[in-house]
């Protein structure tokens, strides 16, 4: 009778050398690599970009959740996988549906309790009558865009911080310290970036994917992926929010005058306008570009001042 250890054995070699999991795979490495090459021949849609970030992040990470379910089905279900008839379509089925429902339930877990953290980290105050006309600026432009309620929160600190945190109750944190270096048209170009960010769902999705790209630390893709999906993100956000207040050149000149103020010490979750790093492996995109970009944004904008001078 032979042992176990050759049944594992013979379970993995009868899996990995039949067509059905090398067809998953294949399908898995062709579509990416299809989502590559349109992702390098967009270089300037963002909107694009982003979407077939996401995609190729997610079809990483389905790809490791199916090979591990894959490898824990043929050492629990050696016998089946390799001498059942149906064995192995039997376990690729329970690889793919055990995959999809990994991701679904560390996204859940990482969604319900991933921004509560971020929120107590930096316990925000309501604000004072001064401050109310940024509420009312997001309520305005939140009705425009289609996001229901945002609530604006205050952080109490010299550093300047602008973020976006979502779940739940979605929230749009900016700092003291923000508020007094910047003028009134930077400050609504600044909160109109993070509503944006709230609505393409970037806060809930920075979470996930920073806490994603540690469980699958041994990925080489989502080391790649993770930081790449922010910088598109970072200039999807700043693109609709110089288009949607009109101002793209008080953008730029607010993160001219944030990293000026020095970068925040590392920000909980890389949520923060505006973060260190450079290069693929940076979360955020160069400071320079981006303020190259929003510059020429706010020479194509009809009502920009520039034009008018022309
Ligand atoms: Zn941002």
């Amino acid at each position: 009778m032979a042992s176990l250890l050759e049944i594992i054995g013979e379970a993995l070699v009868t899996y990995w050398s039949a067509p059905l999991p090398l067809a998953v795979i294949a399908v898995c490495g062709a579509s990416m690599g299809t989502l590559l090459y349109v992702f390098l021949t967009n270089a300037r849609n963002a909107k694009l970009r982003v979407s077939l970030l996401t995609g190729l992040y997610g079809m990483s990470i389905f790809f490791w959740a199916f090979v591990a379910t894959s490898i824990l089905l043929c050492i629990g279900q050696a016998r089946m996988v390799a001498y059942a008839r149906n064995g192995v379509p039997l376990a690729v089925s329970g690889a793919v549906a055990g995959g999809l429902a990994t991701s679904a339930i560390i996204s859940l877990i990482v969604w319900r309790f991933g921004n509560s953290a971020v929120l107590r980290r930096f316990s925000p105050r309501e604000p004072h009558v001064e401050e109310r006309w940024i509420q009312r600026f997001v309520d305005l432009l939140g009705d425009f865009e289609g996001v229901p309620r945002v609530r604006v929160g205050i952080v109490e600190t010299d550093q300047a911080l602008g973020m976006a945190v979502g779940g739940k109750v979605r929230n749009i944190l900016v700092s003291t310290g923000l508020l007094t270096i910047l003028d009134r048209d930077e400050v609504e170009t600044v909160v109109a970036h993070e509503l944006m960010h709230i609505k393409h769902h970037d806060a809930e999705f920075k979470v996930f994917s920073r806490v994603l790209s540690r469980i699958l630390f041994f990925d080489p893709f989502s080391k790649f992926f993770d930081p790449a999906v922010h910088r598109e993100r970072e200039y999807l956000a700043d693109e609709t929010s110089g288009r949607s207040t009109g101002k793209p050149a008080s953008l730029a000149s607010a993160l001219l005058k944030i990293a000026d103020r020095g970068m925040p010490p590392r920000p909980a979750w890389g949520l923060s306008i505006l973060g260190s790093g450079r290069g693929i492996f940076s979360r955020y995109p160069p400071l320079k570009e981006r303020v190259q970009r929003l510059l020429l944004l706010s020479e194509i904008l009809p009502s920009s001042p520039s034009r008018e001078n022309a």
